[in-house]
């Protein structure tokens, strides 16, 4: 595609499966193929509008798995208007608990523990399909360098996706800073020569705080591409593209994330109006 002057290379993840997409479906592959004949549950704990408790409430339906979920707090609001992935959570049978996650907790045998965001050493099953598909694709288009950019909550998919693909993995945080990132690469890959390249933003977002120009670049995206990105981590995304200029061919990696979009653009419309 073509943005604001510049080519592109889109891998749609967000068109995997209506109900089981985008980087969740590839970090919880694991999950939906092996074997698991003495789990009954899965618990996770996580934000009240978590794209990843939506992609496990799937999973736990396909399944046939119960599925705990641990929110520090739901608001009212959300509790009598329920939209978004918490409306879909809810329509998958999801059992919300309205209290904070104590990791000391003993999980019982039949009980799958998958941390907040997915961020597991099962996700490297997924993303490693995930990074096969696109050298096979550079190859396959004769593409002699290729750079790869996504942008990172928990930074579990850009780290699976640097480790397996022989491309250079560029990410920009949007969940912590850079040192956050890192921390959490280093708890899942110790060698730090196999972590992805970070590219930050000049300006600091704080997660899940709506700034108008997140929105200005999404719809311009939008309007220009015909595609409709995510509105949490995309525009972080694609503001490190458009200050920092890596190294092209660009392929960014569209996540998914869109039933999220359901409860952010009405929060942007009560913030800003129409
Ligand atoms: C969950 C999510 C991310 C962050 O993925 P990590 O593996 O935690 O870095 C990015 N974009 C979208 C749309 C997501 O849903």
């Amino acid at each position: 595609m073509k943005f604001r002057g510049c080519h592109y290379f889109i891998k749609r993840d967000d068109l995997i499966n209506p109900d089981f997409s985008g980087n969740k479906a590839r970090k919880f592959t694991h999950y939906l193929t092996h074997d698991y004949p003495h789990i009954k549950r899965i618990v996770s704990y996580g934000s009240n509008q978590s794209n990843a408790m939506y992609s496990l409430s799937v999973l736990a339906k396909m399944r046939g798995w119960r599925f705990e979920y641990f929110v520090d707090h739901i608001p009212n609001y959300l509790k009598e208007n329920p939209h978004g992935n918490y409306l879909c959570g809810l329509t998958n049978g999801v059992i919300f608990h309205e209290s904070k996650w104590d990791d000391t907790q003993i999980i019982p045998h039949d009980t799958l523990l998958i941390h907040e965001g997915g961020r597991q050493i099962e996700a490297k099953v997924g993303v490693k399909l995930l990074a096969e598909e696109i050298e096979e694709w550079r190859v396959g288009h004769g593409l002699d360098d290729l750079s790869i950019l996504l942008p990172s909550g928990t930074g579990t998919t850009a780290l699976y996706l640097q480790k397996y693909s022989p491309s250079k993995v560029y990410t920009t945080p949007c969940v912590g800073d850079s040192t956050y990132l890192r921390s959490q690469w280093s708890a899942l890959e110790a060698d730090s020569t196999l972590h992805p390249t970070i590219l930050e933003t000049a300006k600091k977002y704080h997660f899940g705080k709506l700034y108008k120009e997140h929105y200005e670049l999404w719809m311009g995206l939008k309007r220009e591409t015909g595609i409709e990105f995510d509105l949490l981590y995309d525009p972080i995304g694609w503001r490190a593209i458009e200050e920092q200029k890596p190294p092209t061919p660009l392929l960014y990696i569209h996540q998914g994330g869109l039933l999220g979009n359901m409860s952010m653009i009405p929060r942007y419309q009560r913030k800003y109006g129409n």
